[in-house]
């Protein structure tokens, strides 16, 4: 199944790398990290005549700030993300999240690009990037850049928005403001394996704003309605109503040979719970 020839492009600038993407559309893959890629082409589910890598593409690996947003390049590891101080401030679930991703070479290799390119509705930063705000930078020659709320660049199962032509350059996170609060939660069976159902939650001071957004129960990640709750505080009964909402967004699960849709809500009930709760207590809100 597998290809015995592949040509192997790897320039040294974003520019040369979008020129061979504008070159070849449909007929050239990026590789980043390989930690998806490569399983997919053991497998024989990709099957590419013609790789380009962007891993000696430099600027794509930096992490900076501006006055409101982290810009975090597509290459930078999953192991950066989880070790870096200022991602560590500004938007901590991202870090966590990152730190509980496969294992240690998977985290030594894998990129946050290619993990939102990859898209697949467990991977453990789509909930905190939809929960936080983020948004997605695309760039192509032809097109030039745009910018993609989380949200709309998530269509489907392992499906984006991105077109061919185009890279993955950036992920912009929204820094989380003073006094909030933010978590990630993961249920999995196996230490190392994929979530079978993961949640991101942001929480303001006083309350009621909260964001919550949940993966691994649809073909991508969810974002849950949970801004009118906790006004009095993130007590009991708010917690109750968040984990009915978290069910009912739940609605798209599907069955695996593992867990059956319906097991797979009542989790995204008890960790939609879960992490409003833990998000609560370091904003302060929780009774
Ligand atoms: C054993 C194992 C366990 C894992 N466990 C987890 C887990 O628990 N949680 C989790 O979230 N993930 C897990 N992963 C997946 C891992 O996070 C991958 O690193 C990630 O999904 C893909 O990132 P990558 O940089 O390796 O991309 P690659 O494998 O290089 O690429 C993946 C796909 O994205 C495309 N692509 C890559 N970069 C770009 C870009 N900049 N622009 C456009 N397209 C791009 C590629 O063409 C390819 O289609 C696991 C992987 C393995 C092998």
């Amino acid at each position: 199944l597998i290809s015995t020839e592949i040509e192997f492009l790897a320039p040294e600038t974003l520019a040369g790398v979008l020129s061979v993407l504008a070159e070849y559309e449909y007929d050239v893959t990026v590789l980043s990290g390989g930690m998806s890629l490569l399983p997919m082409m053991n497998l024989g589910l990709a099957t590419p005549d013609r790789v380009v890598s962007i891993n000696r593409v430099e600027t794509l690996s930096t992490i900076t700030e501006d006055a409101a947003e982290l810009v975090i390049g597509s290459r930078v590891r999953h192991a950066e993300v989880a070790a870096d101080s200022l991602i560590a401030r500004h938007c901590p679930a991202l870090a966590m999240a990152a730190s509980r991703i496969g294992d240690v070479q998977v985290r030594n290799r894998g990129t946050i690009g290619g993990s939102v390119s990859h898209a697949d509705p467990s991977a453990d930063y789509l909930p905190v990037l939809v929960a936080s705000g983020a948004s997605i930078v695309l760039e192509s020659s032809a097109r030039g850049r745009r910018k993609l709320p989380a949200h709309e660049f998530f269509i489907d199962l392992m499906y984006t928005a991105r077109q061919p032509s185009e890279l993955v350059t950036e992920i912009r996170v929204p820094k989380l403001p003073a006094g909030w609060g933010a978590a990630y939660v993961r249920f999995a069976r196996v230490e190392g394996s994929f979530a079978i159902v993961n949640a991101a939650a942001s929480v303001p001071p006083d309350g009621s704003g909260a964001s919550l957004a949940l993966g691994g129960v649809g073909p991508r990640p969810v974002a849950v309605d949970v801004s009118r709750l906790g006004a009095l505080g993130w007590d009991a009964e708010a917690l109750d109503a968040a984990g009915d909402a978290a069910f009912e967004a739940s609605a798209g699960a599907t069955d695996d040979p593992m867990n059956d849709a319906e097991y797979k809500r009542e989790m995204a009930r008890v960790h939609a719970r879960r992490v409003l709760r833990a998000a609560a207590a370091r904003a302060g809100s929780a009774r």
